[in-house]
């Protein structure tokens, strides 16, 4: 059992403006906690109530400032937990605080570089990694992925989740068993054999998270979202089986609705807007006082779930992320306030171990044939009949395992049987003929020390020729699987860079399937996986058929799409992506050829090594001299050469598992930006539709269109790009870059010449007479327009 305070640490976001610096320092002693000081500016030190305080000072395990990276926080923060969940015992790291502080950048990752990539994938990766190298146990791993909003639980993983949205799924509830453990009904669990199958759980989630979210629920600043990676193990033949969850969790973003006093003052008492994360904080008061005895985990979903990793068998680990800007300052006080409350539980966790059934039954079986059988003995019931040719057979295999197990204490196990008790006794003694007459006739030999030698050797062959096969087997997948990505790849970036007249002939889907979003390989594992594990399929079905987005578009809307797409923000992180993609096929198809270049020489250089080999015995044979037992010099040469191409193999083999991994998120992260895009053009279509309508037939009037909508994060990094220029944001910002055609209009990115779109009056537009269809080109006339408007073209 190993008891333990819940560790808290924080983590303070980036911050673009520079003179938000003095707001907050950090005190790094080598030998006191850490501890952050948040100093309040004059000007709002006057707001609080009854608080003339100038600086809150807060302590923590460690503190992250802003330009730590995420391979930092893994390595510190998730990895001992990870490690403690391998040896057995529960985890959970939970990130607490305001909306935009960083909890999915720091849980789940960044949209855009593969280097952004979190705890989540971060941990994943890890976990794997540890099984495969641990031989001496049989592991299994299952995710689930569980959001909680509004006070009811959704399986993010349910395939249902295609067809219906969030409410019309069935709820996940929560059962409690007599012993008070806590059961999820309707949560499902999905096995993943390797790293890129949970990986895709992971994706798949988050997508049905982002689809199922509307302006109206605002899932993803309300909600709760527990991944959670399950993991069993067990040493061969053992009927002991240990269990262990780790949960991952993104909590609804911590801000509270602050009570405004007379004149407008602000009072210190404020609610939060969630009401799970106010029973969260009842739950953790409660726990970190001492006396307390009823604890109120039932009072919510959220702490219901959690109840083990909050003052109980888990070891927790809380992120407090901040963003420490001036506007934030109360927010970011309270998260720390939460954060040394949070510090005061104590947890207990104990190794879970519980015997396998089905182990137990097969163990008790056997127990009682031996007591039969004993009994048989004793009450001298002794059957005559002769054995069946079964039983024989059964009873030889056992003797040749028996005589194979070379572990002093083995028996050999044939019950009480007189019967069999002979017959192995006859078997032995024939074996031990053969074994005689077999022996003296080698002892005669001349050619003893080579024969006693080669059987080893053609074993060491005969492995080392099924390894080679196996790795010939995992190359081929792999460059067939390599070959299928590059030319999908290949096929996105001329689809997009085709003529757009092209594309109105074409009369196709913006994402048709063939491109880097339809139907993927399975990973080469796949013919491995568990029956339910099929999710790339299912996740590129998802991707097509859930945001609406119809195969067949109208001719207007489709070009609209591409003008969307091509103005929106995100497209330039998708191309990104694609260019980093195609260098990684490409560095990935030379390291195949390295791989099969290496291949070929540790053939040959087996080739010869045997051929030298073959040569020293006919050589012995012929001048009737014994072979040496120790190789010759040139026969260690080849050999020491074999170990090196062997190792450089390897090597090479470990670098391309880790750039598919790679190439796998990359492509995961572009599906999903690519989902979202679409979702918000659908948005924006069907908004603009309707304003259509209501304005009709005032057609002409371009006053009421709406720019492309924009987040407010990306209006507020449009400004703050203005005014710092920073390199990071305008890579998000200018999706066109180019020279600024006038110098007082650096809001509006320039377009460079061949993209210009040209000037085409509504007048002018050919209408067909189908409604919708002219509704269709109206609103495109209407967009590119107020592209060219939003871009300084008109
Ligand atoms: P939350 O989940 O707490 O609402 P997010 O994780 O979505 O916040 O972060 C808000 C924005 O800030 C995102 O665009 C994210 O990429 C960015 N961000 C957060 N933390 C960091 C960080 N440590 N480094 C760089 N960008 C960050
Ligand atoms: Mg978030």
């Amino acid at each position: 059992m190993v008891k333990q305070t819940i560790q808290i640490f924080a983590r303070v976001k980036p911050t673009v403006r520079k003179q938000q610096q003095g707001i907050y320092s950090i005190d790094e002693d080598e030998k006191l906690t850490p501890s952050l000081e948040i100093i309040l500016p004059r000007d709002l030190a006057d707001g609080f109530v009854n608080n003339k305080r100038e600086s809150y000072r807060f302590k923590f395990q460690r503190i992250f400032d802003q330009n730590e990276k995420q391979e930092t926080i893994f390595e510190n923060i998730a990895k001992p937990v990870a490690e403690s969940v391998l040896a057995g015992y529960n985890g959970t790291i939970f990130a607490y605080g305001q909306t935009g502080s960083g909890k999915t950048f720091t849980i789940t990752g960044g949209a855009e570089r593969y280097s952004d990539r979190g705890i989540i994938p971060r941990t994943l990766s890890y976990i794997f990694e540890q099984l495969q190298k641990d031989s001496s146990k049989i592991y299994t791993t299952h995710i689930s992925y569980l959001e909680i909003y509004n006070e009811c639980g959704y399986d993010l993983l349910d395939p249902r989740h295609e067809a219906s949205s969030l409410e019309d799924l069935p709820k996940v509830t929560v059962l409690e068993d007599p012993d008070q453990n806590i059961h999820l009904k309707n949560l499902s669990l999905h096995q993943a054999t390797t790293e890129e199958e949970a990986l895709n759980l992971l994706f798949l989630g988050d997508t049905n998270r982002m689809i199922a979210e509307t302006p109206m629920n605002q899932a993803s600043t309300r909600s709760h979202c527990i991944f959670t990676i399950h993991l069993s193990s067990k040493e061969p033949g053992s009927a002991t089986v240990r269990q262990a969850k780790l949960h991952l969790v993104d909590l609804a973003g911590s801000e509270r609705v602050a009570k405004t006093g007379v004149g407008g003052q602000l009072l210190t008492e404020a609610k939060y807007i969630n009401l799970s994360l106010h029973y969260l904080e009842q739950v953790i008061i409660a726990l970190s006082e001492k006396h307390r005895s009823h604890i109120p985990y039932r009072n919510s979903m959220m702490t219901s779930v959690l109840r083990d990793s909050l003052g109980g068998n888990c070891m927790t680990t809380m992120i407090a992320t901040l963003s420490l800007e001036k506007r934030n300052i109360d927010e970011s006080i309270s998260t720390c306030r939460f954060a040394q409350r949070v510090a005061l539980i104590k947890n207990e966790a104990v190794l879970n171990e519980e015997i396998d059934p089905r182990l137990m039954i097969i163990r008790l079986q056997k127990e009682i044939q031996e007591l039969k059988d004993e009994l048989a003995i004793v009450t001298g019931e002794q059957r005559t009949e002769a054995l069946t040719e079964a039983e024989l057979l059964q009873l030889e295999k056992r003797i040749t395992s028996f005589l194979e197990d070379q572990h002093p204490e083995s028996k050999l196990e044939v019950g009480a049987d007189m019967r069999k008790i002979h017959h192995c006794f006859h078997y032995l003694k024939k074996l031990l003929n053969d074994k005689n007459i077999h022996g003296t006739s080698i002892a005669s030999s001349e050619i003893k020390d080579h024969n006693s030698q080669e059987p080893l050797k053609e074993e060491e062959y005969k492995k080392l020729r099924d390894i080679l096969q196996q790795r010939d087997n995992e190359i081929n997948i792999l460059v067939t699987m390599l070959k299928k990505e590059k030319k999908k790849a290949q096929d996105a970036l001329h689809f997009s860079s085709m003529d757009r007249s092209e594309l109105r002939r074409s009369q196709s889907s913006p994402f048709p399937p063939g491109n880097p979003e339809g139907p993927r390989m399975l990973p080469p594992s796949a013919p491995t996986q568990a029956p339910d594990s099929s999710t790339s399929q299912y996740r590129s079905s998802l991707l097509h058929g859930k945001t609406g987005m119809r195969e067949e578009m109208s001719l207007g809307r489709q070009e609209a799409f591409e003008i969307f797409k091509r103005d929106h923000a995100d497209s330039v992180t998708i191309e990104d992506n694609k260019q980093i993609l195609k260098q990684r096929f490409s560095e990935a198809k030379a390291l195949g050829e390295s791989i099969n270049e290496a291949r070929v020489k540790i053939g040959r250089l087996k080739e010869e090594i045997t051929q030298r080999h073959v040569q020293q015995v006919a050589l012995g044979i012929s001048e009737n001299t014994p072979v040496p037992s120790t190789p010759d010099l040139l026969e260690e040469k080849l050999r020491s050469q074999l170990q090196e191409e062997k190792r450089r193999y390897k090597a090479m083999f470990t670098h391309l598992k880790a750039l598919k991994v790679e190439i796998e998120h990359l492509q995961l992260l572009m599906d999903k930006a690519k989902v979202k895009l679409q979702k918000e053009f659908e948005a924006w279509w069907a908004e603009e539709a309707t304003s259509l309508q209501v304005n009709s037939p005032a057609v002409n009037s371009l006053n009421h269109m709406k720019p492309f909508p924009q987040t407010p994060e990306s209006q507020h990094e449009r400004s703050q790009l203005l005014s710092s220029k920073s390199d990071v944001y305008a890579r998000k910002i200018l999706p066109l870059p180019g020279p600024l055609l006038h110098s007082q209009e650096q809001s509006s990115p320039s377009i460079p010449l061949e993209d210009r779109i040209p000037e085409r009056p509504v007048s002018s537009v050919p209408l067909t007479g189908d409604s919708q269809t002219d509704s269709d080109i109206l609103a495109f006339v209407k967009a590119r327009q107020s592209i060219l408007q939003r871009t300084g073209f008109q």
